[in-house]
């Protein structure tokens, strides 16, 4: 029997239960905590020759050590992909993402698997609460944060990422500051999910090759050193939170 620590919980998983579980929308309804506590387990951990999410698992620890946030506070949502975090928790969509959505959302999109969007989603999510934690106090964060909202109330309302360009979700309308709240978490979560895909990004921003594409997803165009600066800000309030 090996054991895993998540959070503030410990469970008790054979280490073959876990590696034998698929993370199927079946197996969410079917088995709930085991699913939730893969997802966390795969987070940081080497597949297929790569590391993603390590930083997502430090800020989920952080999370579980300095708020009441643990895994029973994540619910599974079985025939959606969208998800939401609140304070009470996060709800998250284990249908899989259509492909449309995938190429809009995700930037390198075909370097995902389907259980890279799970993840990668479930980070997005984490994220939200981590920036909303321990984001408030920090000065850097906050000039990004007043930034993006002027962009976002620009009138061609494009911003920093596509997760922001959403101007819908579930049907219910964005504000541009909500908008720019997405556009701030999703740059944070791709700094805890990989620094050097974060970093692939931001260069991607100042890029004449991507401009029309940049234009069709409404997404800025940044000089080398705005998009340097807002790279560096983030990563030292996601480093500097994490060694805390
Ligand atoms: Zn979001």
């Amino acid at each position: 029997m090996s054991e895993i620590w998540i959070g503030k919980r410990t469970n008790r998983f054979t280490r073959q239960q876990v590696d034998s579980f698929l993370l199927s929308p079946e197996n969410a309804e079917s088995n709930p905590d085991l699913f939730k506590y893969k997802m966390l387990y795969l987070l940081g951990r080497e597949r297929n020759g790569k590391i993603y999410g390590a930083g997502t698992k430090k800020a989920w620890l952080r999370l579980c050590r300095d708020t009441d946030m643990g895994l029973e506070k994540i619910s599974l949502i079985v025939n959606s992909w969208v998800s939401q975090a609140s304070i009470e928790g996060i709800k998250l969509g284990v249908a899989p993402i259509d492909i449309e959505s995938k190429e809009r959302l995700l930037f390198v999109s075909t370097d995902f698997s389907a259980e890279d969007d799970l993840l990668y989603r479930l980070s997005h999510e984490i994220t939200h609460l981590f920036t909303a934690k321990f984001g408030v106090n920090h000065t850097g964060v906050d000039q990004i944060a007043r930034t993006m909202i002027k962009r976002r109330s620009h009138v061609d309302n494009s911003g920093f990422t596509s997760f922001g360009s959403l101007t819908h979700v579930n049907q219910q309308a964005r504000s541009p500051e909500q908008q720019a709240g997405e556009d701030l978490v999703e740059l944070v979560n791709m700094c805890l999910w990989n620094q050097d895909y974060f970093k692939l990004y931001m260069d991607y921003l100042t890029l004449s090759a991507y401009s029309s594409e940049r234009i069709n997803k409404r997404i800025v165009t940044l000089k080398k050193d705005v998009s340097e600066h807002i790279y560096t800000m983030i990563t030292n309030f996601v480093d500097s939170e994490l060694s805390k």
